[in-house]
């Protein structure tokens, strides 16, 4: 025990001579290194997407801004997302926020939606009701979006025209696409369900 303190304490006097003569031999430079730290450029690092945001999936109940730069976004058509954030920009002024709970996806992610529908509603042709293939679905090409909330679907369904976003299906209050033509003549007559749509019929 005496043995260890003793070696305790000559270990702990050698590191203070050292300490010291390091210390010496270094203090006239000690000065010169504080100009920098003043300018420290904070970036955003960027995070590397997941293999879901990739094929443009938006968690359930974990809905994104028109401003979101993930694919769901950034991949659907350029004037359908400028047509968007215009109006997104008009309804937060009036107090309304527009999400978006889905954008473009990828043909695999579309697959994977047509699958679980099937499942859910026990038919291919039930299924056809709420969820088109990849192929004819205007998620994939790009040229739809599922906003929400409800108080954004219903804003959007006053105001929406004015920016050539139309609702489309009278069972999807949520689904809007483009139709520029609507700031003029107002949005087209809606179809009762995407079987109506001859854009379904691939
Ligand atoms: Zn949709």
């Amino acid at each position: 025990m005496l043995a260890g303190l003793a070696i305790l304490g000559v270990a702990i006097a050698a590191f203070a001579v050292q300490w010291s003569l390091g210390s010496s031999g270094s203090e006239d430079t000690s000065g010169a290194s504080d100009a920098s730290g003043t300018s420290v450029e904070i970036t955003r690092p960027v995070r590397p997407l997941t293999s879901d945001e990739a094929i443009g999936v938006i968690p359930d109940g974990a809905p994104i801004s028109v401003f979101d730069r993930r694919p769901a976004v950034s991949r659907l058509d350029p004037d359908l997302r400028a047509a968007l954030r215009r109006a997104a920009k008009e309804a937060q002024a009036g107090g309304v926020r527009i999400r978006v709970n889905s954008g473009w996806r990828s043909p695999t992610y579309q697959r994977r939606l047509l699958r679980e529908a099937v499942a859910k509603y026990g038919s291919e042709r039930e299924a056809a009701r709420w969820v088109a293939t990849p192929t004819t679905s205007a998620h994939v090409s790009g040229d739809a979006v599922d906003i929400g909330p409800a108080a954004a679907a219903n804003w959007l369904s006053e105001h929406g025209s004015a920016y050539g976003l139309c609702q489309i299906y009278r069972n999807e209050p949520w689904h809007y696409e483009l139709r520029s033509e609507a700031t003029d003549d107002g949005c087209p007559s809606m179809y009762p369900d995407p079987t109506f749509d001859p854009r379904m019929r691939s």
